[in-house]
């Protein structure tokens, strides 16, 4: 298994000057990095000027969203070509945000994790269900249909490119967490269902993050719950000492 991962998700927060002061204070404050890959996913106009700073270190670059499409008239999208020079290896699709608040349905998702995978930069594929869908019992079916529609095509040999994280809706943002427990059901969940697809062994290989308003006072916990590889984090990636309190629970 690779080592734990946790990104910083600051989603749409901070001008470039004071996302470069915020990767700055991060990347200072990150002392020992072998035990665990720390990734930060700033909004599309600090991507170049987090890449600066990250530039020579250990600290990944990701980007929140993508277009499938590799150019043309798609007005304010932005392509993995795109994503790539910039310096990004990861990026995050499906994110809850993107799927509720922006229509985003499974084939869409389908199409970025295509589209990622052909321009050789690494999917963060978000799946979770909401409070209503927790409530009747869905949740395992939403998980499932998520990713089945979202790894159809994908080959067993690109699976390994392929992160994915557990983001209950009701606990993005919402200061509600999921138990640990609660956590590790979904996860291992999330593990069979990638099994049945792709054999043991590939989804072995696999990181399966929790997310969903991780705290710095929460993430031990959640960091020892089983199956959990690693935490995207949102509100508290936004204060540098709470980010690195959280990233501390893996080294
Ligand atoms: C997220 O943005 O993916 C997230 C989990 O946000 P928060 O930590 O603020 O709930």
């Amino acid at each position: 298994m690779k080592p734990p991962l946790v990104i910083a998700n600051w989603k749409m927060h901070g001008t470039r000057a004071e996302a470069e002061n915020l990767a700055r204070r991060i990347h200072n404050g990150m002392k020992d990095l072998r035990h665990v890959e720390v990734a930060i996913a700033p909004p599309f106009t600090a991507l170049a000027t987090v890449a600066d700073v990250l530039r020579g270190g250990e600290i990944q670059l990701v980007a929140q969203n993508v277009h499938w499409e590799e150019e043309g008239a798609f007005t304010g999208e932005i392509s993995p070509k795109m994503l790539r020079e910039t310096g990004c290896t990861f990026v995050l699709i499906g994110h809850s945000e993107r799927r509720h608040l922006f229509d985003e349905n499974d084939q869409m998702v389908s199409k970025k994790m295509s589209a990622l995978l052909r321009a050789d930069l690494l999917p963060i594929l978000c799946v979770g269900e909401t409070l209503r869908e927790r409530k009747k019992g869905m949740t395992r079916n939403v998980i499932s249909r998520q990713l089945r529609a979202a790894l159809k095509g994908v080959s067993k040999n690109a699976i390994e490119k392929i992160t994915v994280a557990y983001e209950p809706v009701w606990a993005i943002g919402t200061g509600l967490t999921a138990t640990p427990d609660e956590t590790s059901h979904a996860h291992r969940w999330i593990r069979k269902v990638m099994t049945r697809l792709f054999g043991s062994t590939k989804a072995m290989r696999c990181r399966i993050l929790y997310g969903g308003s991780v705290r710095p006072e929460n993430a031990a916990e959640l960091a020892r719950a089983s199956e959990v590889n690693g935490l995207l984090v949102g509100g508290a990636s936004l204060k540098a000492g709470d980010f690195l309190r959280i990233v501390s629970q893996f080294v």
